[in-house]
């Protein structure tokens, strides 16, 4: 057996893990930049918890909470130079996806000049501030990601800045910030974690370490499918879906994610659409696509999932996420040309051609 794994995240788990943790933040440095969300940290519990810890240790902190949904370049910028004004030394991220890939590109941006038009093209120095990641949704799994996703206003899509550099350095997994978390965030979140393991399974990189970690991943989002529905997740079933999302983040760190997401972006961005979400309605197409071409993936992860078919795939994501948005053909038309030269597609275990994927819109959208 061949393979290579990277996971140099050093993962913290536990109800109160970062009060009963806190030391660990001391090796950071002396000075931290939080990097969150303008409302729900301050809300949950988890930015009181993380102050508190930087306060007993004796260290300082500065706060940047502008981070929005889906971040901009500008935000990283921004939240860059907040970084250097303030002289920190380290950056700790609270929130979902938004705010841990911006803490990662304003991790990089306050060290390193780079100008806008060369941001997303790699060979980043090694010197980057040390990153601490609290996630506060159960989804991307960005706290043991490589990869910084921002909203691109010149390319018109999403956009991913990956590095070594920028794994962070420790990620603290508590459920009970996520139990406020709104029915609607908490479905398409969990469905972005199911995606990244079901992509991974599909991916050209995909092994048996990932393998393992994705269908576990699998399982244990399927196994809170009826409480998501009913929104009566307990705190048991909140951590199920954070350790799976973490899997997921795992599974993604090393076989990239394929046509779903590649298929998602200019869903998100020119249609405002969740990035979970828009990932789960394309999901169930570019399924039956791979089972086509692949029936045994396709089954392990029904299996998985205790499904049967893809029609009782296609049946649990439709209850979850309700009736798809309308597209345009032109937007279909468009969004194919815009996909088809992601590199997300290159990881494709079963890769559709271009003129493929105009009918997984379709399928996708009822048109
Ligand atoms: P998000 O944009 O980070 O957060 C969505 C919403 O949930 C925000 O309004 C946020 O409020 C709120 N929220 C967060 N935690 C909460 C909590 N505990 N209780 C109540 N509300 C809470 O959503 P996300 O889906 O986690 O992240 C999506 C982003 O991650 C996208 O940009 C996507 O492209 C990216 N992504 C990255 C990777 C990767 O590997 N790096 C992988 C997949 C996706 P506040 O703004 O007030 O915090
Ligand atoms: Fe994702």
């Amino acid at each position: 057996m061949k393979f290579q794994f990277l996971a140099p995240t050093k993962i913290i788990m536990g109800t109160d893990c970062i009060r009963e943790n806190a030391v660990v933040l001391a090796d950071m440095g002396k000075k931290a930049l939080i990097v969150t969300g303008a409302r729900s940290a301050k809300a949950n519990g988890s930015l009181t918890d993380v102050t508190a810890a930087l306060t007993g240790n004796g260290q300082e902190y500065a706060v940047y909470d502008k981070v929005m949904s889906n971040p901009t370049i500008p935000c990283a910028y921004d939240g860059a130079a907040l970084a250097k004004e303030q002289g920190v030394d380290f950056v700790i991220a609270i929130g979902g996806g938004s705010p841990m890939d911006a803490a990662k590109a304003i991790a990089i941006l306050a060290r390193q000049d780079i100008p806008e038009e060369k941001l997303f093209s790699g060979g980043y120095s090694p010197d980057v501030l040390p990153i601490a990641c609290i996630p506060t949704t159960a989804g991307t799994g960005s706290e043991v990601t490589q990869y910084s996703i921002l909203s691109n206003d010149k390319a018109q899509t999403k956009s991913g800045l990956g590095s070594p550099f920028i794994f962070p350095r420790y990620a603290f997994l508590d459920a009970k910030y996520m139990m406020g978390l709104p029915r609607t965030t908490t479905i398409n979140t969990a469905i972005d974690a199911l995606s990244h393991s079901v992509e991974g399974m599909l991916s050209a990189r995909a092994g048996a370490l990932t393998d393992t970690l994705a269908l576990d991943s699998i399982r244990g989002i399927a196994a809170c499918f009826d409480a998501m529905q009913r929104d009566s997740l307990s705190l048991e079933q909140r951590e199920s879906l954070l350790y799976a999302s973490m899997l997921g983040g795992m599974v993604i760190a090393n076989t990239g994610t394929t046509a779903v997401h590649a298929m998602g972006y200019s869903l998100t961005y020119f249609k405002n659409i969740d990035h979970g979400r828009a990932n789960g309605l394309l999901l169930p197409s570019f399924l039956r696509y791979v089972e086509d071409r692949i029936p045994e993936r396709i089954a392990s992860i029904l299996t998985a999932m205790g499904l049967d078919s893809m029609d009782g795939f296609k049946a649990a994501l439709d209850a979850l996420l309700g009736e798809p948005e309308s597209l345009t053909s032109e937007e279909v038309d468009r969004f194919s040309a815009m996909a088809a030269q992601t590199k997300n597609m290159d990881n494709c275990l079963a890769r559709p051609d271009p003129k493929d994927l105009p009918a997984l819109y379709r399928e996708s959208f009822g048109i």
